[in-house]
């Protein structure tokens, strides 16, 4: 009996001395109905447990803040600390247990840089949609890239200025280059990041313009989740398209899918920042709010108004209207 006990206590504290050398479960961080395992795998970090919950906080936020929800019920997010400063190397898959992020944390990064990071954002992002096949890949990465800084200006993680500043620099590189096949053909970087993002910016202007500004890509995306396409599914790319748009009421994702999907497309976006009303203006931008899409570029940043200003105002009775005058 007693042999018995100091055999498993002697286990028992050599699987203590082994789980401190390997991956350790910092916390489940819980968000609506779903849970994160945040796992911390063995290494040194400069960032203390509780600023590394605080950045995976502040990414499910940004996520829900776009979709309404956080978009799989169970995700594995395994940080990986690794050398150098900043966040990199993130990696989004799916097993049977759910979603598994793998994101690499360098270990002199501070809680400053945890608080500027994108990339946990745009690996969570990518849970809210469904695999599809390769060929599709930019539309996977191109949402995760148009939506991330969005997300986080909805959740108030990131400057409206800073957001679009970075989106006026950076769009141009999903621009066709010469030899240019579409976007199912072309996987080269450009076309797949910010390809990908383009075709997400021309069709959430689109969709706006053709609901008067009360749909907008959010809900062509939250409509594809909420017909259970996330992450943990496979889909044909058709599917999902299907599904956003009869979110929107308006086959904005179908026909520039058929436009974009294997010719170049090349896009005025010059054109695009003047008439959303975004000007650069050194390392940031200023808005114009007479420039003839503001409001989209509005209801872009932020989403549809619950109830826009001017409806609200016509929708009230005339009388009361009225009897205000008078007194
Ligand atoms: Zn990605």
């Amino acid at each position: 009996m007693i042999l018995a006990f100091l055999l498993f206590s002697s286990l028992a504290a050599c699987s203590a001395c082994n789980s401190a050398q390997s991956a350790q479960v910092l916390s489940t961080v819980q968000v609506g109905n779903s849970h994160i395992d945040v796992i911390l795998e063995p290494g040194d970090l400069a960032a203390s447990h509780e600023e590394l919950l605080t950045w995976v906080r502040n990414a499910a936020e940004s996520v829900v803040a776009y979709y309404g929800r956080y978009p799989v019920a169970k995700v594995a997010l395994r940080i990986i600390p690794s050398g150098g400063e900043g966040v990199h190397g993130g990696r989004t898959f799916a097993n049977e247990d759910g979603g598994v992020i793998r994101i690499h944390v360098g270990k002199g990064t501070t809680a400053a840089q945890l608080a500027k990071d994108w990339m946990l954002t745009h690996e969570m992002v990518h849970l809210t949609f469904p695999s599809v096949p390769e060929e599709h890949h930019w539309f996977e990465e191109g949402i995760a890239t148009y939506v991330e800084p969005l997300a986080r200006v909805r959740a108030k993680k990131l400057d409206v200025h800073q957001m679009w500043f970075e989106v006026l620099r950076d769009m141009h590189q999903g621009l066709p280059q010469p030899g240019d096949e579409g976007l199912d053909h072309t996987h080269t970087w450009g076309r797949t990041y910010w390809g990908g993002a383009l075709f997400c910016f021309l069709a959430d202007v689109e969709i706006r313009k053709e609901t008067n500004n009360q749909k907008g890509l959010d809900d062509a995306l939250r409509g594809i989740m909420q017909a259970g396409g996330d992450m943990l599914y496979d889909w044909p790319l058709d599917k999902a398209l299907d599904a956003g748009d009869k979110a929107t009421g308006v086959p904005v994702l179908k026909d520039l899918y058929a436009k974009m999907k294997d010719a170049p497309y090349p896009v005025d976006l010059p054109a695009m920042w003047e008439q959303l009303g975004i000007v650069r203006d050194g390392d940031t931008v200023r808005f114009v709010d007479t420039a003839p899409l503001a409001a989209i570029r509005e209801a872009i940043t932020y989403g549809t108004p619950a109830v826009p200003r001017k409806a609200a105002l016509n929708a009230l009775p005339q009388a009361i209207l009225l009897g205000r005058r008078k007194s």
